[in-house]
């Protein structure tokens, strides 16, 4: 056959795919609005996994690559729920108050007309950096470091951060393998965007921090979440975990401290989730933004240097330096190059000056040791006050945070939420923030004094009465 009947044929064949893609597409607002009718959720688990079981064996009679598969029918699916969410009326009113930006935003509008309001909803620390760095970043300015720096920070930083952390963790990093991101957010967003190609999969254990999933599902890969229980102590389930692994799996995401749940990993889980990831050499992306708040045992991925993995870690939290936006991961050489390229590609390099102060933090051992003591005791007093109060909750190990479940069936926490921000002027975060199966829980920060947590709890009692 000649070259120019081979290409009209392959033209009319990719014709005919995307007729079929978008028949999937009508077919797909079909199913939303019998969904929509039924009450039922935008995602079903059961589907997809018929749907891949279904496309598997395609692939082998059809001699295409599983890989190939099941990557295109990942994003096959993951445009149909966003179809399918885009038109679910429910969804939307779901989402009307989940996100903590829309929270921010009202507690701003309220304060705005002159409303005094308690803040209970943000992970950030009322004490502030420490004098140290304050002075170091005026005499970075004074000593002219104010400009652009190499992509993945000054060499003095870097090898200050693999010092301090192979001295915490007992292991041996080298300063080629840090790079300093504009806070732990870059850190976490650098890995899964250099990781995860469209249609692959990033396993997250929930509730977790909502940046996780967006990221991932930035780079149109497909976040797989494993919903937790407060009935087993937030145990990462690793039944779940070996049977949501596939072929396009490439990520296991980890965070403890954890945010919201207060959890710590036990070294026994981190050993069998680092023996599952290495059997299908995944990568694991170990998020320890709250590592210097753990009040139990823990063990961080570092300790574990057989294993593929990112780890991120940040200044805001241990170091209340939030607004300088400075953290940084640590990991093989290679995978930190890949993420030097994207963070030259969007941002060149963190401000020199903040660098500068950020060698100061390290060395504030004693102010660091104050800051845990003193988020260990609001949150034991936290605790204290929260037991007189209808509500179960996990004692946290570490972090800065509680997330207590509501007993009352009939009051989801979104509605109890905001009831409680217009009605006692305390603000918190509903649990459907950090995953949809969380509905009856709300996240309460640790980051005021302990007069304010007291304040707002007893109103917290005033409107469970
Ligand atoms: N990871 C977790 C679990 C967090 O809770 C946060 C902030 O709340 C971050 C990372 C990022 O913090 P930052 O970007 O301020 O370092």
């Amino acid at each position: 056959m000649d070259i120019n009947n081979l290409r009209r044929e392959i033209e009319n064949v990719t014709a005919e795919i995307f007729s079929l893609v978008g028949k999937r597409f009508v077919l797909s607002r079909e199913i939303a609005k019998a969904k929509m009718k039924m009450g039922l959720p935008v995602e079903d688990v059961d589907a997809e996994r018929k749907l891949k079981e279904t496309i598997s064996e395609k692939c082998k009679s059809y001699n295409i690559d599983l890989n190939f598969g099941l990557r295109l029918l990942n994003m096959l699916v993951e445009e149909s729920k966003r179809i399918q969410e885009s038109l679910t009326e429910k969804t939307k009113e779901k989402m009307r108050f989940s996100a903590p930006y829309e929270v921010f935003a009202k507690t701003k509008e309220m304060e705005r007309k002159g409303k005094a309001l308690i803040h209970l909803e943000v992970g950030e620390p009322d004490f502030g950096p420490p004098e140290s760095v304050k002075e170091a970043v005026k005499n970075a300015i004074k000593r002219g470091y104010t400009r652009y720096t190499e992509t993945p920070g000054i060499p003095q930083l870097r090898e200050k951060i693999a010092s301090t952390i192979s001295e915490k963790f007992q292991t041996d990093v080298s300063p080629e393998q840090v790079i300093v991101t504009v806070g732990g957010r870059h850190a976490v967003f650098l890995a899964i965007t250099s990781i995860l190609s469209p249609g692959e999969e990033a396993i997250i254990f929930e509730p977790a921090w909502p940046a996780y999933k967006d990221c991932i599902k930035s780079v149109q890969a497909k976040p797989v979440r494993i919903s937790g229980k407060l009935e087993n102590d937030w145990e990462p389930n690793i039944n779940a975990l070996l049977q949501n692994i596939n072929k396009s799996t490439k990520m296991i995401i980890l965070n403890s401290p954890n945010n919201p749940t207060g959890k710590i990993i036990s070294g026994d889980v981190l050993e069998q989730i680092v023996e599952i990831a290495k059997e299908n050499n995944l990568f694991i992306l170990s998020d320890e933004v709250y590592h210097n708040f753990a009040f139990e045992p823990f063990k961080s991925i570092l300790e574990f240097s057989d294993c593929k993995y990112i780890y991120a870690d940040s200044f805001s939290k241990t170091f209340g330096m939030t607004g300088f936006r400075i953290g940084y991961a640590i990991s093989d050489t290679e995978t930190i190059k890949g993420m030097v390229k994207l963070q030259n590609l969007s941002l060149t390099s963190v401000p020199e000056f903040v660098q500068h102060a950020a060698i100061a933090a390290l060395d504030s051992v004693e102010e660091v040791r104050k800051y845990m003591k003193k988020i260990k005791r609001r949150l034991a007093v936290l605790c204290d006050a929260l037991d007189k109060l209808p509500l179960s909750y996990y004692k946290p190990d570490g972090g800065f945070y509680v997330f207590p479940k509501l007993h009352s069936e009939s009051l989801d926490a979104q509605t109890f939420v905001e009831k409680l921000l217009t009605e006692k002027g305390v603000c918190v975060t509903p649990g459907t923030a950090f995953g949809e199966g969380y509905r009856n829980f709300f996240r309460i920060s640790a980051c005021q004094p302990e007069e304010k947590l007291l304040e707002a709890t007893k109103r917290i009692g005033e409107l469970l009465k």
